[in-house]
């Protein structure tokens, strides 16, 4: 029997493959792999599997892959799950860790794994795990848990920029990849002041949570600051860790801009209902950290009549929401030509025709006076509710004279900190 660390998990190569599965042995719950590798298998199932319950695990290969087809029964192992999620569909997904397999079933695995006929399919390379100051993020340390964002805003230049980066030097099949965590036990020095989630994906996006996760568990007891910005459903073992260290936690901000089914389905397809968002909030604050939302890109038109932005305001203020960071979208080159072209956006692309200077770059936006405008009517409305408004300065150098903040994070966190040291 072959047995593995987590350490020797990483190293395996993964294919896409649909297998037909079975767990256990009296009651067996039938299912579909969704990818393989050595080391495990993500499968969907009709039901949720137990997780951290040792049990058989009999995939159902075709003969083909079999040294012998005639005799072919396909590969026995036993493991456990390690995750499982109700999906859309009403199915699950689950992560499942092999713990013993035997050598000649493993064989058989790194054949497929590694077999001519799936070259194109197979990823086994991936990103790894870094920490750098990002520019368009305040220059604050930021880390990705994946290249690539699963939530698929439409708008996304930054987390399609760093996949077809990834994607020019590496094969691979997928659009979403996870980043190698390995290194983060090697580093020899945690960072010494806040760190961004995420500055080009999203750290609570289904494939990017569990990383999250372990990050976390491994950093905040070492007294690293986080600030958090996800338009996700953080899950509960994490809202558990957060509040633990919520001392630690600048802010946490979710990202609401339009509680409309219909644009947010266009705009942001992988993002949980706005309606969803709205209710974690209540979730977030009873943690104790400072929770605010961020309307982040505010298209002209179709996000920023009055109605909206008082509704949003309003409800989640109701939730316990300290602060609110909006700032207009802006775009360049052929991601702004993309979204000319969609019909449900022509009167909003028609608004985004001044050149505006972002640090670090030139694109396209609203006129700065319709924006100044705007940001002014949202500080009121944040001010008659006893919030705070900010916007991202870094977009929009100009704005320096205004009488709202240019810093979108939440730094009384500071002024809390120095007054109860
Ligand atoms: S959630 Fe954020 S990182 Fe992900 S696609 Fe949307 S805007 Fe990009």
């Amino acid at each position: 029997m072959i047995s593995m660390d987590n350490e020797e998990r990483r190293k395996f190569g993964r294919v896409k493959m649909t297998f037909p599965v079975e767990f256990g042995s009296s009651d067996s719950l039938k299912g579909e792999t969704f990818d393989l590798s050595g080391s495990g298998l993500r499968v969907i199932t009709k039901f949720s599997l137990t997780c951290f319950q040792k049990m058989k695990i009999y995939l159902n290969l075709p003969p083909c892959f079999s040294a012998d087809p005639e005799k072919a029964i396909g590969i026995k192992a036993n493991g456990c799950a390690v995750w499982s999620k109700k999906m859309k569909n009403q199915k699950y997904m689950s992560g499942v860790n092999f713990l013993e397999i035997v050598p000649e079933d493993f064989e058989m695995l790194q054949k497929i794994i590694h077999s001519d006929k799936m070259t194109s399919k197979i990823s086994t390379k991936k990103p790894e795990f870094k920490i750098s100051r990002e520019i368009h993020s305040c220059n604050m340390y930021a880390i990705d848990l994946t290249v690539g964002c699963e939530h698929k805003c439409l708008y996304c230049h930054f987390s399609t920029i760093k996949k077809n980066e990834w994607q020019k030097e590496n094969f691979c099949a997928t659009e979403v990849i996870p980043v190698d965590l390995a290194p983060l036990y090697r580093l020899k020095q945690m960072p010494d002041s806040v760190v961004y989630l995420s500055p080009s994906s999203d750290a609570f996006a289904p494939l990017a949570r569990d990383l999250t996760h372990e990050l976390l568990s491994y950093m905040l007891p070492k007294g690293v600051i986080f600030t958090i910005s996800t338009k996700a459903i953080i899950p509960q073992k994490t809202i558990k860790l957060l509040k633990k260290y919520k001392h630690l936690i600048e802010g946490i901000a979710v990202g609401i801009t339009n509680l409309d089914k219909d644009r947010n389905a266009l705009l942001e397809p992988g993002v949980p209902p706005a309606n969803e968002r709205i209710e974690h909030l209540k979730e977030l604050v009873e943690i104790g950290c400072p929770v605010g939302i961020r309307m982040d890109p505010i298209f002209p038109l179709v996000d920023d009549n009055d109605e909206n932005l008082e509704k949003i305001i309003k409800k989640t203020v109701k939730n316990g929401i300290v602060h609110l960071s909006a700032t207009y979208f802006f775009s360049f080159g052929k991601f702004l030509k993309e979204l000319s072209k969609k019909c449900e956006l022509t009167k909003s692309m028609s608004m985004i025709r001044e050149k505006s200077f972002p640090l670090g770059g030139k694109s396209f936006s609203v006129p700065l006076e319709y924006k100044r405008s705007k940001y002014l009517y949202l500080n009121d409305i944040c001010c008659k509710h006893g919030i705070k408004f900010h916007t991202c300065g870094c977009k929009q150098m100009e704005l320096r004279e205004e009488p709202y903040s240019l810093v979108c994070r939440n730094l009384d966190y500071y002024d809390e900190k120095e007054k109860n040291s």
